[in-house]
């Protein structure tokens, strides 16, 4: 026999036992964005490679070491999309979203990184992301930090976060800063490892985001751009807090936070959870006004953020809620003898169009009554209908309950609606 073929290594498959959970949640992503105004784009998943390598950084952990890049047949050098904002940015200048406009949108699908797969890491993994565009904060930040805070609520997880939040301040702050850093870490250069001493000389910024504990030793006592920050950005940073505190929302400076992804600069922040081991941030984002520029565009503001769906998943896992998940399906209809498949599937057309939110399942397949009947207790159906010769005949169906202690009933065909309609309290399309 051949061997069978499994998926990529880190790519994994989402179940039918999980994809009522993944719905559910996604119910509340769209709920909760148009409650904010937000509205859905829908972007390529592969990019021009230059795309991402103009965009995120030439000394990034994704630009150096995760892209899926490969050439077209007529040589164009493409890139899986390993995060959603280049690409929504791109979109948005493609299509003048952005000039004299503003813009608040959000995405949902998958990301490809080539990373060493793990709890909470994966090489294909789902993202909803959030941008906006046009607003200079910092009242946005606040907003798309309080709709984060919305979403947990939804969920149930909001005890299980923590918003972490930090200031980046401007590009001539951060050159400073950089100065800074580099006579601390050329002093203590022995304790840093390869990746670090590389980006020493490239992106010192970088080293504060190494996940090498004795790295992170160091950087612990490393000076903080906190404290060389000019009025502007201390102003911006006061803004989003004074509007957080206002708003009820309890967040923790943390001065190490700088994101993976080089077009920040003022405010960064991440929803951070203890409950999944290493890969604890479920969710984060930043302003990166400078890539509208860096990208071509005139120049214009923009901040969003970007929350892992295979984490959040987990977080909403733990509070069991998938064994109360809804049945998949109402009612089991059962056809046995020569004629009754076509009856049967001919009245399950008239119930769905009756009943839009009816979930019905006509047996497929044959086989004896009995046999059919346990596929329909199986089902986790409510309500058995039984098709026989006798019905046909008759213009009639057998009903009858799957989880009470009940004769079965037989009614007309054109009754069995209203009676659904009314056992499962579910609403007609004639209201
Ligand atoms: P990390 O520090 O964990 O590598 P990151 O800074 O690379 O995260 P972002 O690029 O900010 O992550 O992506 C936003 C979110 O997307 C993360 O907080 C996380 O929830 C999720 N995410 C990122 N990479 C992965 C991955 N490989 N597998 C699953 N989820 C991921
Ligand atoms: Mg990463």
């Amino acid at each position: 026999m051949a061997k069978n073929i499994q998926a990529v290594r880190g790519m994994h498959d989402v179940l039918p036992e999980q994809t009522q959970s993944w719905q559910r949640v996604e119910k509340v992503f769209q709920q909760v964005l148009a409650s904010y105004g937000y509205q859905e784009i829908r972007l390529p998943i592969v990019e021009k490679t230059e795309l991402f390598n103009r965009s995120i950084g030439e000394v990034t952990d994704i630009v150096e070491k995760e892209m899926y890049t490969f050439d077209d047949r007529n040589g164009d050098s493409l890139t899986l999309r390993p995060e959603g904002t280049a690409g929504c940015l791109r979109a948005g200048i493609e299509h003048g979203l952005l000039h004299n406009q503003i813009q608040r949108l959000w995405y949902y699908g998958p990301m490809f990184r080539h990373e060493r797969p793990q709890k909470g890491r994966y090489r294909q993994f789902y993202q909803l992301g959030v941008e906006t565009y046009g607003m200079a904060g910092p009242d946005i930040d606040a907003e798309i930090i309080i709709l984060g805070h919305r979403l947990w609520t939804q969920l149930g997880i909001r005890d299980k976060l923590e918003l972490q939040l930090n200031t980046l301040g401007s590009k001539e702050e951060r050159q400073h800063y950089r100065e800074k850093l580099v006579v601390y870490f050329s002093k203590h250069i022995a304790l840093l490892d390869d990746d670090s001493r590389r980006r020493l000389q490239t992106n010192p910024l970088r080293i504060l985001d190494s996940k090498n504990p004795e790295v992170q030793a160091l950087v612990e006592q490393a000076p903080t751009l906190m404290d060389s920050l000019g009025d502007e950005s201390l102003q911006h940073f006061k803004g989003l807090t004074h509007l957080l505190d206002e708003l009820g929302i309890d967040y923790k400076i943390n001065c190490r936070l700088v994101r993976g992804l080089d077009y920040y600069g003022y405010t960064v922040f991440e929803w951070v959870t203890n409950d999944l081991g290493a890969q604890g941030t479920v969710c984060a984002g930043g302003r990166y006004d400078s890539l509208v520029e860096q990208l071509g565009a005139r120049s214009s503001s923009a901040i969003g953020f970007a929350m892992g769906m295979e984490r959040l998943m987990a977080l909403v896992e733990m509070l069991g809620e998938a064994s109360t998940a809804k049945r998949s399906i109402d009612v089991y209809m059962i056809c046995v003898g020569d004629k009754t498949q076509a009856v049967g599937m001919v009245l399950a057309e008239t119930l769905r169009t009756y009943l839009p939110t009816l979930k019905l399942q006509v047996h497929c397949g044959g086989g004896s009554f009995k046999s059919q009947f346990k596929k329909a207790d199986k089902s986790g159906a409510d309500i058995a209908l039984i098709i026989g010769d006798d019905e046909v005949a008759n213009d009639e169906v057998g009903v009858k309950s799957l989880r009470k202690k009940q004769d079965q009933n037989i009614m007309a065909q054109k009754e069995v609606g209203m009676y659904l309609q009314k056992a499962l309290n579910i609403t007609s399309s004639e209201g």
